[in-house]
């Protein structure tokens, strides 16, 4: 099979290219990237073995790229701006990057007559849940430009389903953590002790405990779905993608600092709203309904404390 990756050259964008590349041998795995946060780093051996080819293009602007979608098979779309942070102070860039190019990837498809897209969601379109785990059905409400651009994006392909005959797997992901991951609460803490080991400046109260999911258990899981579902997908089917358990900020700054061998941190908690988040926009509280997922076959291997702590490691060239 021929397939698209766009964000290819990014951090889980490059994982899923390694496991077509080297698990399902893809006859062609084409990669759509800016590189704007991605890296050739991550995708250098399978450009020199001839097994992935680059296409070095923005998705915000219609161009050459359009033509790469011949004869695919399917579009994985994981480009987009992830940092959510961001997309308080500067909503535009979420628009384009996350909203304007899933459409013209959409766009892309239907003139090539592409039907297959997988789609990278995210756990941030459910906004403040009122039930946790949150399950897909659960209203929709993101409460950062971020979620918001997802939610977008989900609709606009929802929509292709309907009109053109799309089929769709949209895969909301808890928070995805591991090797090459250059964004998130584990490099940002290795960063900053690295530049002062003896105190810690913790965004937020702390408090905030989330759904954490290792890079390699969530290429597992969507591969799983591509393989089970995509085919006989009507339409678009969405699932959670996460772990079974959660963490909190500070269990996570325990897990570094220990992996770090450091002794005697002071952390200090940075207050920057009125209830403790990390930053205006941050879910305090996210743990996802995975039961859709697991009835298909499927169990993570590391729960949320083993991927952060092998997320650590990765990131501080312990393991790779
Ligand atoms: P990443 O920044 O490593 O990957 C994004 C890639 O997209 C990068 O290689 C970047 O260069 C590329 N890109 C960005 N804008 C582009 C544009 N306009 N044109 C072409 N390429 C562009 O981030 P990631 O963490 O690997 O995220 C991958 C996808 O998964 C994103 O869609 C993200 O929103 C989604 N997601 C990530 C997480 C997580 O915890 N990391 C959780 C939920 C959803």
């Amino acid at each position: 099979s021929r397939f698209i990756v766009t964000g290819g050259a990014g951090f889980i964008g490059s994982h899923l290219v390694d496991y077509l590349v080297e698990r399902l041998r893809a006859e062609e795995v084409i990669i759509i990237d800016n590189l704007s946060s991605g890296s050739l780093v991550n995708i250098k051996g399978h450009l020199e073995k001839g097994v992935a080819r680059l296409v070095e293009a923005d998705l915000v602007r219609e161009g050459e790229w359009v033509k790469a979608f011949r004869d695919v098979d399917i579009v994985f779309h994981y480009a987009a701006n992830p940092e959510v942070r961001v997309s308080t102070v500067e909503p535009r860039i979420h628009f384009d990057n996350n909203v304007v190019a899933t459409f013209n990837v959409l766009e892309a498809m239907r003139v090539s007559d592409v039907k297959g897209i997988v789609f990278a969601s995210s756990s941030t379109v459910y906004g403040e849940p009122s039930v946790i785990p949150t399950p897909e059905d659960h209203p929709l409400k993101p409460i950062s430009v971020y979620g918001a651009s997802k939610l977008a994006s989900e609709a606009l392909i929802q929509a292709y389903c309907e009109l053109y005959g799309f089929k769709a797997l949209i895969l909301r992901y808890a928070n995805i953590i591991g090797a090459r991951s250059n964004h998130g609460v584990i490099v940002d803490f290795i960063n900053k002790l690295r530049a002062d080991p003896s105190r810690l400046e913790i965004l937020g109260d702390g408090t905030q405990r989330k759904s954490y999911l290792h890079v390699s258990d969530a290429v597992e899981a969507t591969m799983h779905l591509v393989a089970s579902r995509l085919g006989a997908a009507r339409g678009a089917e969405v699932y959670n993608i996460g772990n079974r358990d959660w963490v909190t900020v500070t269990e996570i700054a325990d897990i570094v600092v220990d992996e770090m061998g450091l002794k005697s941190v002071e952390y200090v908690f940075k207050r920057t709203t009125p209830d403790g988040r990390g930053w205006p926009g941050d879910v305090k509280l996210m743990l996802l309904d995975t039961k859709r997922l697991e009835s298909l076959g499927w169990r993570p291997k590391l729960s949320s404390r083993d991927a952060v702590r092998k997320a650590a490691r990765e990131v501080l060239g312990k393991e790779h």
